[in-house]
């Protein structure tokens, strides 16, 4: 299976995508997490990419076009995959349609994760990223209800810590680049008969059950 997960900063892809992933047993590949690794490890394409993503801003497409290329030629990409946070513009989404055209694929489904831009800034406020394993979590929807913020990982214990771009100014910005730049990717996809939205507010559970439920017939 070859999915997209589509929608703005927040809407849970990243949450969403490693339970889906995991269902269907095919990689997850998240650009966000690939930048961020290689700024970690303080690579030529980290240094490249932290200078957008501080701002908010996106990665130019032909950067971000051959990262993926790479990771979608190696061996476990091959039989298929879960895209999350790529495609993020039009020509993204044209030269994925034609590198998948070469190799004789092409995409089954996409799915847009609905959700308002209350939400996405509530999610994104409390949002905090395991220094250990990468999970994501929220500081105050994981607290059980107690009101209490967390600060350690809820799946291995290790420490938690916010995303720089996640700061307030950052995530304003985020939601334009995401307006402008990636929401015009719905219509793109509508066109090409292969999107469905899932309302992607309430339990992640549940809104993983949504997403199985448009997936499932795919799998048969
Ligand atoms: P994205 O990858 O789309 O930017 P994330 O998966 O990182 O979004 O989720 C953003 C924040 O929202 C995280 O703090 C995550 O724990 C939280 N979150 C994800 N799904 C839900 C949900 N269904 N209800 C409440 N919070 C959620
Ligand atoms: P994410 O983890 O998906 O929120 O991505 C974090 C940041 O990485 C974005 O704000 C961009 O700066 C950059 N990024 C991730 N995916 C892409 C992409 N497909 N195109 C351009 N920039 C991207």
């Amino acid at each position: 299976m070859r999915i997209v997960l589509v929608g703005p900063p927040g809407a849970g892809k990243g949450t969403q995508a490693q339970f889906i992933a995991t269902h269907l047993s095919i990689p997850k590949i998240s650009t966000g997490d690939i930048f961020r690794a290689n700024v970690s490890g303080g690579t030529e394409l980290g240094l490249l990419a932290k200078q957008y993503m501080d701002k908010g801003d996106l990665v130019p497409d032909e950067v971000t076009i051959a990262m993926v290329r790479d990771r979608l030629a190696e061996e476990d990409a091959r039989k298929g995959f879960l895209l999350d946070g790529f495609p993020r513009t039009v020509p993204q989404a044209e030269t994925l349609k034609e590198m998948l055209a070469e190799w004789g694929d092409k995409l089954d489904l996409v799915l847009e994760l609905i959700v308002d831009e209350d939400e996405v800034v509530r999610r994104l406020s409390g949002r905090r990223t395991c220094a250990q394993c990468g999970r994501v979590s929220h500081v105050v929807f994981e607290s059980g209800g107690s009101g209490k913020t967390v600060d350690v990982c809820g799946y291995c214990g290790g420490q938690l810590f916010q995303r720089d771009d996640d700061k307030e100014e950052t995530v304003r910005h985020r939601l334009e680049v995401y307006t402008e730049q990636t929401a015009p990717l719905v219509s793109f996809y509508a066109n090409e008969g292969i999107l469905v939205g899932i309302d992607a507010t309430g339990p992640v559970e549940e809104i993983t059950e949504r997403a199985m439920a448009e997936l499932r017939p795919f799998t048969k």
